[in-house]
């Protein structure tokens, strides 16, 4: 294995009766942006925590490069996680914050400082070298976070929820700061999240995670045009999942259209339940029989060449090539 290559063999995490990461096997090849995505509960913390040298490892391994690194002490193994609190030192001004692991490390003071200071050019933060982390905003804060994880030269960084505690506008920012940082290093970023567009938007490897287990791991177009099961499509997004001819199928709503398709099309009738305008689409909801509820996200102008209204009775219609069998509802 190369250099910064990651691969999880079978780890495994008990609290007691409890099963929180279950022999997952995952291979993380140098230079990936990786997002794990799940809903709360699902293990993902605790998977970044074991890589992290945070939590012991039940069962399994951990390689990093060519060593096994799973019973190594956390600032031993090349990793550097940057926490959801960003536990800052109140009493250190940033430019302490961001050297205090070389300082930890024996590093002499003007080492540490050139250090910490090209770093944190990196993040742009160079004018708050004096500051106190209380004289500064949620998003430079969490700066101060990034630079004092990077100091230490790590080969993979671990991001848990970075960027939950920002306000929708300065989310978007972090997330294409963040993006162009791990492209500047070449190095791994796994990033814990909840939001599926944030995992969409940042990585080239989603890794979708459900009670423990893989659920899916692939590219973003990967989990999105091929979702191995129903839990994936539905927690993506954009999908309906339903039962066709007795086997699970996901169809995009962006695939949905309304009227009766073609002979070779599927066509299904039923009442309209929902009619949201949404801009550059419409999003209909129609009661489709034995199919259950489908969503179709039709052009705006499409639409309104014959627009549906609630309560009436529609067909939709899709073409069967869209259909897309899954391995498990
Ligand atoms: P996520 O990060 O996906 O929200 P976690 O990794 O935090 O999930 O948790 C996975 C499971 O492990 C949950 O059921 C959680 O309650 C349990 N868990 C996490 N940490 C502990 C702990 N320290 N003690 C007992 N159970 C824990």
């Amino acid at each position: 294995m190369a250099k910064g290559d990651l691969e999880l063999v079978k780890l495994t995490k008990r609290y007691g009766s409890t099963v929180a990461v279950e022999a997952i096997d995952l291979r993380v090849p140098a230079g990936t942006y990786c997002c794990f995505l799940g809903p709360s509960g699902c293990g993902k913390s605790t998977t970044m925590r074991m890589i992290a040298g945070h939590e012991s490892v039940t069962e399994g391994d951990i390689i990093l490069g060519a060593q096994n690194v799973t019973d190594f002490a956390p600032a031993r193994r090349g990793t550097a996680m940057m926490f959801q609190s960003y536990a800052l030192f109140p009493h250190l001004t940033v430019l302490d914050n961001v050297a205090f692991s070389l300082k930890m490390k024996g590093a002499s003071k003007t080492e540490r400082y050139a250090k910490a200071r090209a770093v944190m050019e990196l993040v742009d933060l160079q004018r708050f070298e004096t500051r106190m982390p209380a004289q500064l905003s949620g998003g430079q804060q969490q700066r101060v976070a990034l630079a004092r994880a990077l100091v230490t030269d790590p080969g993979i960084l671990l991001l848990d929820e970075p960027l939950s505690a920002l306000d929708p506008f300065l989310r978007l920012r972090v997330r294409t700061e963040l993006k162009r940082l791990q492209r500047e290093l070449g190095i791994s970023f796994l990033h814990v999240t909840h939001g599926q567009d944030e995992a969409m938007a940042l990585a080239d490897l989603v890794v979708i995670m459900r009670d423990g287990r893989i659920e899916q791991a692939g590219s973003p177009q990967d989990v999105f045009h091929r979702p191995a099961t129903g839990f994936v499509a539905r927690f993506m997004g954009g999908h309906n999942v339903l039962t066709l001819e007795g086997r699970p199928v996901s169809v995009r709503a962006d695939r949905v259209r309304l009227g009766a398709g073609t002979e070779a099309a599927r066509t299904l009738s039923g009442e309209v339940r929902g009619v949201e305008y949404g801009g550059a689409t419409v999003t209909v909801v129609v009661a489709a029989g034995e199919g259950g509820e489908i969503t179709a996200v039709i052009p705006e102008e499409q639409f309104f060449q014959s627009p549906a209204h609630l309560g009436e009775s529609r067909d939709i219609h899709w073409s069967r090539g869209d259909e897309f069998a899954l391995s498990a509802a």
